[in-house]
């Protein structure tokens, strides 16, 4: 039985594993099987594969370790549309209203946000980058899970009804743990500082003097004033 959450449904202790020819996979990792299955078989083969090899390199995605997986760009729509309704399906008797779903090139912390009010999901792009189809799949339902508790009109955060719902679909964790991909990690720098207060970055070491831009624009009409240079206050390691 898989589980189902729908409106009126009544809540059954049940388990999210489920073994497959010796393998233990969690509900959430098949119903992503499935979807790339209906893309492509090489696809589905790639994932039931790298499934199996726990050599393969992991990511773990709210306490799921899902392999790396890239599903090609023109299917990506299709693989996150897929996603959101055959969940729909199996897990919440279809009871969610539809989501716009969109790209955002900022989120450091978080993979994925959802505004449930109006109906809203964004994923991040630099981690789907790094992270792969898979992990952003994992990200998906756990998006959508605030969204039926919505639906059912519960409290949608993460509450221990949340928890519940979260683990019975093989997602112990409640928060994102995605790695911060590295284009988004703040690189080395040189810093510098102004009087003012201000921080000024630079990737290279000044050679020559320098001011700070703001007060000589402010103050000196833009040009070099002595009272304004920076002072070097040291280096910041790539975090
Ligand atoms: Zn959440
Ligand atoms: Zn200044």
């Amino acid at each position: 039985m898989r589980p189902n959450y729908g409106a009126n449904q009544h809540f059954e202790e049940g388990s999210a594993k489920r073994y497959t020819s010796g393998m233990e996979i969690t509900v959430t990792e098949r119903l992503i099987g499935e979807i790339f299955a209906s893309l492509s078989p090489r696809l589905a083969s790639e994932w039931e594969s790298k499934l199996a090899d726990p050599s393969v390199p992991r990511v773990t995605a709210n306490g799921l370790a899902v392999p790396i997986i890239r599903a090609e760009w023109n299917h990506v729509d299709d693989f996150f549309d897929g996603l959101f309704d055959t969940a729909n399906k199996m897990f919440f008797s279809g009871s969610l209203p539809a989501c716009r779903r969109s790209w955002n090139n900022r989120f450091r912390r978080v993979a994925g946000r959802i505004d449930c009010r109006h109906q809203q999901i964004e994923l991040s792009a630099p981690h789907y980058e790094a992270c792969g189809t898979a992990a952003l799949g994992v990200v998906l339902v756990h998006e959508m899970i605030h969204l039926s508790l919505y639906a059912d009109g519960r409290p949608f955060g993460h509450t221990r009804e949340f928890k519940y719902r979260s683990s019975s679909l093989g997602l112990p964790d409640v928060h994102h743990e995605l790695p911060i991909p590295d284009r988004l990690k703040p690189r080395k720098a040189h810093l510098y500082r102004c009087n003012c207060g201000r921080i000024v970055e630079s990737r290279i070491k000044f050679r020559k003097p320098r001011a700070c831009a703001h007060c000589c624009r402010h103050f000196s009409r833009g040009r070099y004033d002595d009272r304004f240079r920076l002072v070097y206050v040291g280096q910041r390691d790539s975090a």
